[in-house]
C-alpha cells in the first residue's frame, strides 16, 4: 500500500475526534478507496468517505463508547457515541471491515486507490485525481 514501508509498523492506532474511542489495528489495511454512497455521505456529513479494508479480527477497540447504527438488513455502521465520528462499516458474513481510514493516526500511509458508488457522487464534488471510478461497489 505505502511504497516506503520502513515507517509503517504494526500495530496501528486510531480513534475518534473527541479522543474517547481509541482502537488498535493488528494488520495492514488492504484495499482502499473513497465511498460516495448516500449512507456514507450522511454518516460522515461529507461528500465522500475514505475507507480501508481491514480484517475484523484485527480491529480492537481499546476505549470509548462505540455505537452501532443498523443501516440496512445486513449492514451496520459504528460511531463514537460521544462525538459522532463515523468509524466503520461492516456487513454480515464478511470477514473484513471498511474502516474510515482518516480515523487512523496516520491516514497518509494508506491513500485511497479508487472511487466506489460514484453514481451517487455529489455533483459539486469533483475529485481531481485519475483513480478508477465505479458507479457501484466494486
Ligand atoms: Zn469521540
Ligand atoms: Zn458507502
Amino acid at each position: 500500500m505505502k511504497e516506503d514501508d520502513e515507517m509503517v509498523t504494526l500495530p496501528l492506532f486510531g480513534g475518534c475526534a473527541c479522543g474517547q474511542v481509541r482502537y488498535r489495528l493488528d494488520a495492514l489495511p488492504g484495499d482502499t478507496g473513497y465511498c460516495h454512497c448516500r449512507t456514507c455521505q450522511r454518516c460522515a456529513a461529507a461528500p465522500a468517505v475514505p475507507w480501508a479494508m481491514v480484517p475484523a479480527q484485527a480491529l480492537h477497540y481499546l476505549s470509548g463508547d462505540v455505537g452501532i447504527f443498523r443501516s440496512s438488513a445486513h449492514g451496520e455502521r459504528r460511531f463514537c457515541r460521544d462525538c459522532g465520528t463515523y468509524l466503520e462499516y461492516r456487513e454480515q458474513g464478511y470477514a473484513e471491515i471498511g474502516l474510515s481510514s482518516v480515523t487512523l493516526d496516520h491516514p497518509e500511509w494508506f491513500p485511497p486507490q479508487k472511487h466506489i458508488w460514484f453514481a451517487s457522487r455529489v455533483p459539486w464534488f469533483e475529485p481531481a485525481d485519475d483513480l478508477p471510478r465505479f458507479d457501484q461497489g466494486e
